[in-house]
């Protein structure tokens, strides 16, 4: 499987997603980068996966159903029962798999940011859209603290070797948020000087990988002892994400 990050907008990142000559593409917010994109790897793309709803992750679909012979559009059950991605033509719940150029593509239900965000995991890779970032995690418009744990939970409950490819670059920025909230942890430090090499390098900080975030990342580390320093999870999870909100 191969995966090609394309950035879009200022900070967004879609996906082009290829296994066996078939093509996906992850959260396009625009047309135009995904189809020269496509026209460069040569592939046909025939189906469109949403993590959410948000238009910096939809934008591009009408562009695209013009001129790609889409198959699937596909998004999760609570986004098509609001009727908020348009096009879309294949409803996702927790547990639903589907078959993709002959791979698995299992769905997690990972509310939080939205009440209908949706993982997309195949072949080692996890498409988090807005809720699982690199050193970081989306803001919690819609669910609740206690939900978006939960959902933070399940994704690093995956195999640690898991390819992680989020809805946006923030990496150096959320490294330095999680600097003050664990400044003696010397791998933040080493993955925040790596990022800001790759930055300056002109490079993406994605893939990045499940292992790395479980060391790294304040927002899958609530729990743990250094962080949480006596609060119970959902406690600690509140605190850390109200300070990144205001940093
Ligand atoms: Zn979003």
């Amino acid at each position: 499987m191969q995966v090609i990050p394309v950035p879009c907008l200022s900070d967004n990142y879609a996906y082009i997603v290829i296994e066996n000559g078939r093509a996906a593409v992850v959260d396009p917010s625009q047309g135009d980068p995904v189809l020269r994109a496509i026209d460069q790897a040569k592939v046909k793309l025939t189906e469109i996966w949403l993590t959410h709803h948000h238009w910096d992750h939809i934008g591009g679909i009408e562009a695209l159903m013009e001129e790609c012979p889409i198959e699937h559009v596909r998004g999760s059950q609570y986004d098509s029962d609001h009727e908020r991605i348009p096009r879309q033509t294949d409803a996702l719940s927790d547990g639903d798999t589907f078959e993709f150029g002959g791979a698995a593509v299992d769905i997690m239900e990972i509310p939080g940011h939205t009440l209908g965000a949706i993982a997309f995991v195949t072949s080692g890779n996890l498409f988090s859209g807005d809720t699982l970032f690199i050193a970081g995690c989306g803001r919690v418009f819609e669910g609740t603290m206690e939900m978006m744990s939960k959902s933070l939970d399940k994704l690093r409950a995956l195999p640690p070797s898991t390819q992680l490819w989020c809805g946006h670059e923030y990496t150096v920025n959320n490294l330095r948020f999680a600097k003050t909230i664990e400044p003696g942890n010397a791998e933040v430090e080493r993955a925040l000087q790596e990022a800001v090499a790759t930055r300056e390098a002109g490079q993406f900080t994605v893939p990045g990988q499940l292992d790395r975030e479980l060391a790294t990342n304040p927002f899958l580390r609530f729990d743990d002892p250094a962080v949480a320093s006596g609060r119970d999870p959902v406690a600690s999870f509140t605190a850390i994400r109200t300070a990144k909100d205001s940093f």
